[in-house]
């Protein structure tokens, strides 16, 4: 059996997160280390490891993901921001249900580290 992970608790309900948004796909809430003055995640409901494990069913649901976060992003009044999708721990993926950051309100730098 895999090990219930940090973001499925927060979908159960059973570890509090500063919740921006939920509907029957996914939920949306503020990153616990922000990394820039706004820094959200969005995550699906559906407990999927990471992108690696996407398939073709999935793909409505990746469109819903960044829809979602770029609504919510508009709503903050943004026009720049950087969406991150870690995939796999030489990535930097901790957390192993698929999340995409949304991360906002500095200059960021490129190439990522
Ligand atoms: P990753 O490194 O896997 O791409 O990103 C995982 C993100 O989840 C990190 O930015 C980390 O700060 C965030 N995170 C880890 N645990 C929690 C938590 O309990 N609550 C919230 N809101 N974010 C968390």
């Amino acid at each position: 059996m895999t090990e219930t992970t940090i973001f499925q608790k927060i979908i159960n309900g059973d570890i509090p997160c500063k919740k921006l948004h939920e509907d029957e796909f996914c939920i949306a809430f503020n990153d616990i280390d922000a990394q820039a003055p706004v820094h959200f995640l969005v995550i699906p409901k559906e407990p999927i490891q990471s992108l690696l494990e996407c398939v073709e069913k999935d793909k409505n649901l990746l469109g819903h993901l960044l829809f979602i976060g770029s609504k919510i992003a508009k709503s903050k009044n943004l026009n720049n921001w950087r969406t991150v999708i870690n995939t796999g721990k030489e990535s930097g993926q901790t957390v192993f249900h698929l999340h995409i950051h949304f991360i906002s309100g500095r200059k960021m730098n490129w190439p990522p580290g």
